[in-house]
């Protein structure tokens, strides 16, 4: 099964995408946690990336196709994944899909997590994430046991760079100008599905699951 998450950043495809990941034994691919991975480790890759990351733009389709493309043949993707955070460009799903054709393969469902911008910030702004093991939490929604230290693997937690309201602003224009035109992209093919995102995220994982089983 190939399922891909869209939605405005902050929207909860992360949190949905890992729950999808343990339901289903399907890997959990996020281009954003790829680029930050790269970004701590001090690669080539994570500088250029970082540059764009920072100011709230899109990483060139150039760069971000090719690590894409090389994550998902690896052998563990053999029987599908769960993409997050990509594609976020025209351009990207093409790509994707040519890949797929090629390999007599398409993406199964295109998931759309809906949340309204008023919600983003505020999303955003509660936000902590581990820069160890990628886990994400929500001072309010999503809280860990011990303020500031991770569940899963007892590092600190950090707020993002990025979402700093200045930076979410940028990002929230960067989605509706490059990414969301995706949803009429993947409707036409027939294989988009809607879910409320502004629900419990337990409840929006159950809508999934019906769309999914
Ligand atoms: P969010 O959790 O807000 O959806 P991500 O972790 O997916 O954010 O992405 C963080 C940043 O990484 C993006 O703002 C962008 O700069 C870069 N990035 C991630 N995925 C892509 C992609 N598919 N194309 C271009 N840039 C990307
Ligand atoms: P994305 O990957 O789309 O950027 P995340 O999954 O990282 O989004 O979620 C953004 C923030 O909102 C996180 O702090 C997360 O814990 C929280 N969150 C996710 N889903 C919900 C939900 N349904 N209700 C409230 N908060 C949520
Ligand atoms: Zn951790």
């Amino acid at each position: 099964m190939k399922i891909i998450m869209l939605g405005a950043p902050g929207a909860g495809k992360g949190t949905q995408a890992k729950m999808i990941s343990e339901k289903y034994g399907l890997p959990h691919v996020s281009t954003g946690d790829i680029f930050r991975a790269n970004i701590k480790n001090g690669t080539e890759l994570g500088k250029e990336a970082k540059k764009y990351m920072d100011q709230g733009q899109l990483v060139p389709d150039e760069l971000t196709v090719k690590i894409l493309l090389d994550r998902v043949a690896q052998p563990d993707c053999k029987n599908g994944y769960v993409l997050d955070g990509f594609p976020r460009t025209i351009p990207q799903a093409e790509v994707l899909d040519k890949a797929l054709t090629e390999l007599g393969d398409k993406v199964d469902f295109a998931i759309n997590v809906d949340v309204p911008d008023e919600n983003i910030i505020n999303r955003m702004s509660g936000r902590r994430a581990c820069v160890t093991c990628g886990a994400t939490y929500h001072v309010v929604y999503a809280p860990t046991k011990v303020e500031g230290v991770c569940d899963k693997c007892g590092s600190n937690l950090i707020l993002r760079d990025d979402d700093k309201p200045e930076t979410v602003k940028a990002r929230l224009e960067v989605y509706h100008k490059q990414t969301q035109p995706l949803i009429e992209y993947y409707d036409k093919k027939g294989v988009l599905k809607e879910v409320d995102g502004t629900v419990d995220m337990h409840e929006v994982f159950n809508s999934i699951v019906s769309i999914l089983s």
